[in-house]
Parts: C-alpha cells; structure tokens; sequence
C-alpha cells in the first residue's frame, strides 16, 4: 500500500530568504517562550536549547481531530475499570509476568499494598492517547497506544498554537490561524494535580514530582511547576529521583509519607516506567514506600499495570470491550487496529506465522514505555525466529503497522544547518485526559488537551526526547 499524501497548509518550497529569516524569528520565539530542552551533548543547568519543532503546523482531519477528543473521556473511564478489575489484570498480564522482571517488579507491588491494606483508594490520571492516521483506512485515526505514566508535552506542546499564529503571520498568512485549536493541556493537567491535592484535604501538605537523574526536558517539568506556584501559591512542591525518595523520606504511624516534615499529599511520576530508572533494590524499594502510603499517586500503580501494551491487546480480544466499556465499545474498537498476543496457545501460533509471513505489515512491542524498544520489519521476522519456541515471546504483542499519510515540511533542531531541506513527514497525535476517581466513584473525568509530534516519514519512531520528533500543532482540515 503506497502512502498518500496531505498537502502543507502553505505551499512549500518557502522562498530562500524569507525562509532563513522567519526560522531565525522562530527560534528566537521557542527560546524566549520555552519551547526548549537541555543539551544532551553538552548538558548544564545553566542553559536550554530550542526542542525540535516543525517550522509549519501539520495539516490533520477536523473531524478526526474530534472524534479523538471526544472519545478520551471514555477511554479514561476504560482505563479506570480495567485498573480496578484485579481479575482481568492479573488474567491479562499473567504469561507476561513470567518472563518480564520489569512488570513483575511493579505487579508485586501492587499485590503486596492490596495484601496490606489499600491506604489510599483515590487514583489519579494525567493520561494521553496516542494516534496515528491510518491511510488503508480513507485517513481515520487508529491508537498507537494509551500512556498512563509520564505523560509528556502538555506543557510544552501548550505554547505551540501561539508560535504558530507568530510563523504564520510572519509569513503572511494570518488568514490561516483560525484552523489551529487552542490547547489548554497545561493548565488542565496542572487543575488535575491541584483537584487531586485538595481531595487529600490536609492543609500544608506537599506535592512530589518524581524524576530522573538528569531531566532534559526539564521545560516540560517545570513549567507544570510554575503554574502550580502561581495558581495556587499554597502548594509547595518537591522533585525527587527514587534515590532520593529512598534516603529522604518516611512513612510515619499514619502511613504518611513524610518528606521535609510535611505529609506529601500527590505524587508525580515523570520517572519509574522503565528498568534503567531502577537501578538499585532501593529504587524499588522507594517505589513501595509511596505505593504503601496514603499520597494519592499519579499514576496508582494499577493505573501504570493498566497501561501495559499486554492490556491494550487484551482489550481488542473479541468480548472485552463489550464487558468493560459496555455501549462505548464499537466507538473504542473502530480506533483499534489488529492487536495480537504472542501467548502459546493457537491464537498466539497463528499470530506468529502471520507476521512471519508479511514482518513489514507488524511491529512487535515488548512492555516497555520510553521509545525505542519495538521491534519493525526485518527485525520483527528475526525476533519471531529466535522466541518462536521461548515462552520470552508472551511478554511481546503484536501489532498491525499503521501507515499513515505524508506532508512536506521543515523541521528545525538546533545545531542543524539553516535551512534545513525540505522533508518527508508523519505526525501522531496525542489527547490528554484526566481522571480522579476510586473503584467505585469518579470525581473527575475530562480531556484537557492534545499534543502533535512529528518525525521523518521513514523513520519507526518519533519520540522527541529521544531527539527524533519534533514538536507539532495541528492544522484542521475541513474534508
Ligand atoms: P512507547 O511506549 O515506547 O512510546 P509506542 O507504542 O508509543 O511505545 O511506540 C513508539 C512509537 O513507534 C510510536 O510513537 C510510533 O511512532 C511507532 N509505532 C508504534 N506502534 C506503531 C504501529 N502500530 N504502526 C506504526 N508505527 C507505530
Ligand atoms: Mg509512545
């Protein structure tokens, strides 16, 4: 199937020299407005870089557009049943935690804190859905997968329709900015945090954004911090690698966390979701800490478990949707394409000669968050050869490739030469949603805004942190 084509929403090439000049204007733009991240090549704290953008705001269908924003409520609800049905998780992820330590690691803490007591049955979710336009499909959406831990970009992605109505006008084409929607992701994730604090409800408590070593995208971070500090100057907020939770806090006789002196009321992950970021037993350690205390997690550690690319296969199994979202389920499964498990049984065989006989048609994930970790074409067929008799291989799904369309456009990164050329792109979308709520009553349920990231069309992935997208904003297409 070859892939069609979008066109840009001004016709590209862009002249020599306007091009040169409105760029050097939107760098100045990104830089002084914090669409930025910190050098990776030469990392300091003492300054930030522009983060990779497109130079012009990706076309995308309205409609689609749409349609993605108004399911992500119901995929919130989804997410909350299916981390609340302790039977249908441990069913799903059971084959899995056989073979994967990672999640093993998580689903033990999350049996241990069930055996012990749930200390806090409120849950909070800063989710984002994830798609990819799918061409065989006349352009309709299709989820690449749902995020339930460390969902980035909302802050950054939120200062785009506002760089964009700056390009465009530079350009002359001010006419055009109706067609970009705002997005309030930011300031929606951040009420997320704030509503969670004020359901904690005990005065001077704290607030703990767990991170990595060393945040790169550190304007993304912080920029949910600066809006928490203004909004709500009351909240005091902590970061904290799980090396540092391990030292520095403590559960006190009401299962409190206590960190500074003060009981930490949510937490944060923008780390945890991947192996490296345990590097120690005391990482784990920390990680149980905070899931055996009464802080409201964001996520709930079953929140993350259901986030698992095992449970979104399970979910396309014939019957579970019906079961768990009910009336919204034809809605849920027209944005799902073939996922397959890789269990041993006769699905699973058949699943394997499939995609050993067409590799290019699937990419194989293992459950990993992060980037970088599935497997595409030739790779997929190697893989499949070697795990075809390992009971490894319960710990992949397989998932038909989506195909999406092309648009020409420009991506500026720093470092790279001015201008760069005309490129060959696809963009994916991402809504956000948030969710509050217990196994049996939510506070709170909405989206709150989207993000666009855009990569080489002929490149697997396109995460921007890990410098192969580059940001985006959507451009409505009335088809
Ligand atoms: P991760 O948790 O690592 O982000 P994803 O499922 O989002 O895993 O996959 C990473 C990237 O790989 C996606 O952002 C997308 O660019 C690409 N990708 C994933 N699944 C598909 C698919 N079914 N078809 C085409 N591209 C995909
Ligand atoms: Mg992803």
């Amino acid at each position: 199937m070859s892939q069609s084509r979008l066109a840009s929403c001004i016709p590209i090439p862009i002249e020599h020299k306007i091009l040169v000049s409105v760029i050097e204007k939107a760098k100045d733009w990104a830089l002084m407005h914090g669409v930025g991240m910190r050098d990776k090549k030469n990392f300091t704290k003492d300054a930030i870089q522009i983060a990779p953008f497109v130079l012009l705001p990706s076309p995308f269908p309205r409609s689609e557009f749409e349609k993605a924003v108004e399911l992500q409520p119901v995929l919130n609800e989804l997410m909350h049943k299916v981390a609340h049905d302790d039977e249908f998780l441990e069913q799903t992820l059971k084959n899995a935690l056989q073979v994967d330590e990672f999640t093993r690691g998580l689903y033990n803490i999350w049996m241990k804190v069930r055996e012990e007591g749930i200390m806090q049955s409120l849950s909070l979710g800063l989710f984002r859905s994830d798609y990819l336009m799918h061409v065989g499909d006349g352009n309709k959406i299709k989820q690449v997968e749902f995020n339930t831990v460390a969902a980035s970009f909302g802050a950054l992605t939120s200062n785009l329709p506002a760089m964009y109505r700056y390009i465009l006008r530079q350009l002359g084409h001010g006419d055009l900015i109706k067609n970009m929607p705002e997005n309030l992701a930011l300031s929606g994730l951040c009420a997320g945090i704030t509503e969670a604090y004020d359901l904690f409800g005990v005065p001077g408590s704290v607030v703990l954004f767990v991170v990595e070593e060393v945040s790169y995208n550190i304007c993304d971070q912080r920029f949910h911090e600066f809006h928490i500090a203004e909004t709500r100057p009351d909240i005091m907020i902590y970061r904290k690698t799980l090396g540092e939770i391990y030292e520095e806090t403590e559960l006190n006789e009401k299962k409190q966390l206590i960190l500074e002196g003060s009981p930490v009321a949510v937490v944060y992950y923008r780390s945890g979701y991947e192996p490296a970021q345990y590097p120690t037993p005391k990482e784990w350690d920390a990680r149980l800490r905070v899931e055996r205390s009464t802080a409201i997690k964001c996520p709930s550690i079953q929140y993350q478990l259901a986030g698992t690319k095992k449970v979104q296969q399970a979910l396309a199994a014939p019957g579970a949707l019906e079961r768990l979202a009910g009336g919204a389920a034809p809605r849920i499964r027209d944005i799902f394409t073939g996922l397959y498990s890789l269990d041993f049984d006769d699905s699973g065989e058949s699943a394997v000669e499939m995609a050993l006989a067409d590799a290019d048609k699937f990419v194989l994930k293992p459950q990993r968050e992060g980037g970088g970790n599935n497997l595409y074409g030739a790779a997929v067929r190697e893989a499949l050869l070697r795990m075809r008799r390992s009971r490894e291989r319960a710990a992949y799904i397989l998932m038909e490739r989506i195909l999406p369309p092309i648009v020409s456009g420009y991506v500026v990164r720093a470092g790279a030469p001015v201008p760069p050329p005309v490129t060959d792109l696809v963009s994916e979308l991402g809504i956000f949603g948030v969710i509050i709520g217990t196994k049996d009553k939510i506070y709170s349920n909405k989206q709150v805004g989207h993000m666009l990231r855009t990569k080489l069309a002929d490149a697997d992935e396109g995460g921007v942190a890990a410098g192969l997208g580059a940001l985006d904003s959507p451009y409505l297409l009335d088809m």
